[in-house]
């Protein structure tokens, strides 16, 4: 098993009761919660909270070794695969190592821009932001002070969303009243998106109501425009120069970088066209799921959600056992729950079996869901006990800027 995400995860719980000797290998020693990741981004919660080092959750179950290291190369003829100079062997293997940022052909942006998609993503984007709120209060020259309280995020999805509400609430609540030089108050927070609509993944009437929520925080939001040019303290929109100090990149995802090295075929999105079991062609041994597999089940593709890799998992448990007693695999079938994204503070929308929420409701549903599915008690009441706190107070708990997760961009020469 590579990968110890949603997919990966649920694939070795889904094996426990088996008589099968599994090796989870993961990069990170901890299976990371990344629905909740721009929290951590954007001073709410401490890493820790999101995130369960995998040896812990899965200590209970005999049948597993966790190893941290990162996959190579695989090798299908002879059924190895490499990690630095150890190789090992696997009757059948399952890959699931997700996704990375993709940067539309531009890859020359990617020193100018933060992305999230792991922990380390989150802390350089956490310490940038208040980063950029300190300098602006050493800056005297109104012109660099509002490029240092611009932010601009790429991309309208559920990330970019999430990012641009809460970084307005941030600077119009949190911080404005901590602040002497400068005025917290007056960032502009720009959320930029090529598409004619935010949260395009959802139904029209909800994207409407999340551009209006993202409006009434603050946000600046622009649909229909494509950034064409990203440098270390501007972004250009066609002829338009906007400067800034901040740009978050929450717009291109590419499939995990191990899914060319196995010759299937792949889609724009670098991911592997697997079998309706979700095999790859010609390897009944190997299974491909998550974001890294692309599948349509019902003539539509299978989005790249949590729920998807979990169930893909699942499923992929099923096939080795199926296959371990000579019976024949079952068709991958997804069962699609419905899509919920939160703006800020008691703004939300949620698209569920027919039904549509939008603002304080749809805000307590989807805490409700993501305080459930979060892995770990003491994660759930840590989280619980924060959001609370911050519900009441304003206060974001994680704002400390330490030496190692400091990461601002151009500071002046002494
Ligand atoms: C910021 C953000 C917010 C999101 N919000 C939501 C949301 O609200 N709701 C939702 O449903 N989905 C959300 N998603 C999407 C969801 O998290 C993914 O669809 C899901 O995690 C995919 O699961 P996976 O197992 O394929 O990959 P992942 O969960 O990404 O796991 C991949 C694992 O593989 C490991 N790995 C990668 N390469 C290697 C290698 N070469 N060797 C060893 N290990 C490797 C990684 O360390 C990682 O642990 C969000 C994603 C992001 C980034």
């Amino acid at each position: 098993m590579v990968g110890g995400g949603f997919g990966g995860l649920w694939t070795v719980r889904a094996l426990k009761s088996t008589n099968v000797d599994i090796t989870l290998i993961d990069r990170c020693n901890h299976h990371l919660f990344q629905p909740l990741l721009y929290q951590v981004a954007t001073a709410g919660l401490a890493a820790p909270s999101i995130a369960a080092p995998l040896r812990h959750i899965l200590r209970g179950q005999a049948n597993v070794s966790v190893l941290m290291g990162e996959v190579e190369t695989i090798d299908l003829a002879t059924h190895r695969l490499h990690l630095g100079d150890e190789a090992f062997e696997y009757d059948y293997l399952v890959l699931a190592t997700g996704a990375t940022h993709a940067y539309f052909g531009h890859d020359e942006w990617a020193k100018h821009v933060l992305g999230l998609k792991t922990l380390d993503d989150a802390l350089a984007i956490r310490a940038r932001i208040l980063t950029a709120f300190e300098e602006a209060e050493l800056e005297s020259d109104p012109q660099r002070r509002a490029a240092w309280l611009t932010f601009a995020i790429i991309g309208a999805g559920p990330t970019g969303v999430e990012l641009a509400g809460t970084l307005a609430e941030i600077a119009r609540h949190t911080l404005a009243p901590e602040f002497r030089r400068s005025d917290p108050r007056l960032a502009r927070v720009l959320l930029i998106e090529a598409g004619e609509r935010v949260l395009a993944n959802l139904p029209p009437d909800l994207s409407v109501k999340a551009a209006a929520q993202l409006v009434r925080l603050g946000v600046t939001v622009r649909t229909g425009q494509a950034v064409t040019g990203i440098g270390a303290d501007h972004i250009e929109l066609g002829e338009e120069r906007i400067p800034t100090k901040t740009t978050l990149w929450a717009a291109g995802v590419a499939a995990s970088p191990l899914g060319r090295m196995l010759g299937a075929s792949l889609d724009r999105a670098g991911r592997v066209l697997v079998q309706p079991d979700l095999s790859l062609p010609g390897h009944p041994e190997v299974l491909v799921i998550g974001d890294l597999a692309s599948v349509a089940a019902g003539g539509q593709p299978v989005p790249g959600i949590a729920p998807a890799a979990k169930q893909m998992g699942t499923h992929a448990a099923q096939c080795i056992g199926a296959s371990l007693v000579g019976r024949p695999r079952a068709v991958f079938r997804y069962r699609d729950y419905g899509s919920l994204a939160t703006i800020g503070r008691r703004a939300a929308v949620v698209a569920m079996h027919g039904y549509r929420l939008s603002g304080t409701f749809a805000w307590c549903f989807w805490l409700a869901a993501h305080i459930f599915f979060l892995i770990g008690f003491r994660n759930r009441l840590v989280v619980l006990i924060d959001w609370a706190w911050a519900y009441f107070s304003y206060e974001r708990s994680a704002r400390i800027i330490s030496g190692s997760t400091q990461s601002a961009p151009n500071r002046r020469a002494m």
